[in-house]
């Protein structure tokens, strides 16, 4: 059976525009989806990300959060027939706030997957408030708790397989320590990659204040450098069917270009895999 990735609605947050796009309608907000993935079809299912812990929770930031009834995780893996124990790996792009909120509701047993240096990043105290105090010690308790957690090295090692069709690479960008999530499906390769990308239009399709040919604009959450985020970009235009990022709905590429845009309501649940729905042109 062929890997198939289906994308789960943790509720939606608002945010002020600059912080998604460099620079890009300041002061104005912004309502965004939060999405998680599923991956099915493989030795074991997948979970990639968990969504942000509360509304209260986002209020740390000064940003709204917008989850209801059904956004909650057992309303969202049971469209799909699992349970929080039927998940075998839960793979997170980063640690941020709004992608490790949920990690707590799973059993021990269900192993935690992250880039070690993402862990180091998130107790730096260098960008602590976006690593909530609730999530990171959760972490710190699979730590202790035999194989409640594992680590990547994805900086020595390149890429590291999860199940066979399934495996993570280091990101370069947006923290210093997310990782890429890539699935062979049987259409090409998928990347989920998290944050590396906000919005599709304003930095890649109708790139906001550049005027460069084919220059990605980058976010206004970037850890590292700018030069690093374009070319993180450009890898992934450069290297992936498909890319599924956290907060705009999936992206289907063609020629280092994104030719088409998942037909879906941004915000708003979706029921099929993201290969069986349809596409429409950017
Ligand atoms: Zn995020």
């Amino acid at each position: 059976m062929a890997l198939e990735i289906h994308i789960l609605d943790y509720g939606d947050i608002e945010l002020e525009n600059s912080f998604l796009v460099l620079g890009h309608n300041c002061g104005r907000v912004k309502r965004v989806p939060v999405y998680g993935f599923l991956i099915l079809g493989g030795t074991y299912p997948i979970l990639v990300d968990t969504g942000y812990r509360d509304n209260a929770i986002m209020e740390s930031l000064g940003m709204r959060g917008l989850q209801f009834h059904e956004n909650m995780m057992e309303q969202q893996l049971a469209r799909f027939g699992l349970k929080l124990g039927d998940i075998r790996y839960i793979l997170h792009t980063h640690l941020h706030i709004d992608h490790a909120g949920k990690d707590d509701l799973f059993p021990m047993n269900t192993t935690v997957i992250v880039n070690r240096r993402e862990l180091e990043c998130s107790v730096s105290g260098l960008m602590h408030p976006q690593y909530p105090k609730p999530d990171i010690m959760h972490l710190i308790e699979r730590l202790h708790t035999q194989d409640a957690l594992r680590f990547m090295d994805l900086e020595i090692t390149g890429a590291e397989e999860v199940i066979p069709g399934v495996w993570c690479e280091a990101a370069n960008a947006h923290t210093e320590g997310s990782m890429n999530v890539v699935v062979e499906t049987a259409d090409g390769l998928a990347c989920i990659c998290g944050d590396v990308i906000y919005d599709f239009q304003d930095q890649i399709v109708d790139q906001v204040r550049q005027t460069q040919f084919m220059e990605p604009q980058v976010t206004g959450n970037h850890a590292g450098s700018k030069r690093a985020e374009k070319g993180a970009i450009k890898r992934l235009l450069n290297n992936f069917r498909y890319l599924l990022v956290v907060h705009d709905k999936p992206a289907m590429v063609e020629h280092q270009q994104i030719v088409g845009r998942l037909e879906m309501q941004v915000p708003g649940p979706i029921s099929q895999s993201v290969q069986k729905r349809n596409w429409f042109p950017v």
